[in-house]
């Protein structure tokens, strides 16, 4: 299934607010992260995905080769792959499964009964995080939201139309629009990611290597 539905993260309008980290917490209410995170001398908060931070900002000051400074923001999260490594990887084939609305890929309680290490190592963004119980968590699409013709609390959330979403088509078609116009705003080496395998296509202006870019290696 590729149709569906898909995300367009535009990071070269991303200002870092969080407004979708903590949207996510509210609509999915989920707690607040515990132990309470310490200042790590940067305004990237908490340290890590969990089993309650399902979309997480990762932030990344690093220097160009022109010797300029970069300041870089991309968003961590659940790709919802369109043919998901977790789920192949999953013993029990109904504890990880696809929402046929939206192609939303979806963690149940079985997945307390899946080993959580092979689940993780599956995939290739590092994202499963279990919780107290055993249970995976990750991004869900706000697929409840999605059936209900509401976009997912993190795109309803960010002022800057940094987040996109809508029928996998369209997003694709406006992905391949924005590669266009940052390349001809002065930045050559902007790329979307994963294009064809992810559906939350994540567009960066610049090298890869200036970003926090979160994987399993
Ligand atoms: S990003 Fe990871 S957790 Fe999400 S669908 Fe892909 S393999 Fe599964
Ligand atoms: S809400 Fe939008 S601008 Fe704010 S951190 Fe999230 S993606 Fe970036």
């Amino acid at each position: 299934m590729a149709d569906g539905k898909s995300f367009l993260i535009d990071t070269t309008k991303c200002f870092a607010c969080r407004s979708c980290q903590v949207a996510c917490k509210q609509w999915n209410e989920l707690p607040a992260e515990d132990p309470v995170p310490t200042n790590r001398g940067s305004y990237e908060n908490p340290p890590d995905l969990s089993a309650s931070c399902w979309v997480k900002i990762q932030f990344k000051e690093t220097e160009r080769s022109d010797e300029s400074l970069a300041w870089t923001f991309v968003r961590n999260s659940c790709r919802h792959c369109i043919d998901a490594p977790c789920k192949q990887a999953a013993e029990n084939p109904d504890s990880i499964t696809i929402d046929e609305q939206t192609g939303a890929v979806l963690f149940g309680e079985g997945t307390a009964s899946e080993s959580y290490s092979k689940i993780r190592l599956a995939c290739p963004f590092d994202i499963p995080r279990q919780g107290a119980g055993g249970q995976l968590f990750k991004c869900v699409m706000c697929y409840d939201r999605v059936h209900n013709d509401e976009v997912p609390a993190c795109a309803k959330a960010c002022p800057s139309d940094a987040i996109e979403f809508g029928d996998r088509d369209e997003i694709l078609s406006m992905a391949d629009a924005r590669l266009e116009a940052v390349k001809a705003d002065g930045f050559p080496d902007a790329v979307i990611l994963d294009r064809r395998d992810v559906r939350l296509l994540v567009l960066l202006a610049d090298e890869a290597s200036l970003y926090s870019l979160h994987t399993r290696d």
